[in-house]
């Protein structure tokens, strides 16, 4: 856990959040200000900064991250119309976060580029 990390805090259940899905190793939460009528995050409880901080023993984690980021989605009924999956990467990829998330967002088209 890190120490200031509110991320790791929810994890911990240390601070609330809207749980839709829970695992030994994966938390999946609403988003705290949804930017689409679905929008939740995805962590791994197991504190790691950003995917610059991935490591090669991180790749059962990070498979099953992604199984289950497609099988949350689905339950949110995502999976007949899709969604989009994104995880920032420090300032110029809007990471506001310092703790490894993927972002799902569903609900509307969304547009591309982003902004
Ligand atoms: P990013 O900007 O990619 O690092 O994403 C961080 C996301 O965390 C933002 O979309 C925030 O709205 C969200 N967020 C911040 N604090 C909380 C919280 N306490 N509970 C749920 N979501 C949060
Ligand atoms: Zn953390």
């Amino acid at each position: 856990m890190s120490q200031d990390c509110i991320f790791c805090k929810i994890a911990q259940k240390e601070i609330p959040s809207q749980i839709v899905y829970e695992d030994e190793q994966v938390l999946v939460f609403h988003d705290i200000q949804p930017a689409a009528p679905v929008h939740v995050l995805a962590i791994p409880k197991r504190h790691i900064d950003h995917l610059l901080a991935i490591e090669e023993s991180d790749a059962p984690l990070l498979t099953h991250m992604m199984k289950v980021i497609g099988k949350v989605a689905a339950s949110l009924g995502l999976e007949e119309k899709g969604f989009r999956v994104v995880s920032n990467i420090k300032e110029d990829g809007g990471q506001t976060v310092g703790h490894l998330h993927w972002h799902i967002l569903g609900g509307r088209s969304m547009q591309w580029p982003p902004g």
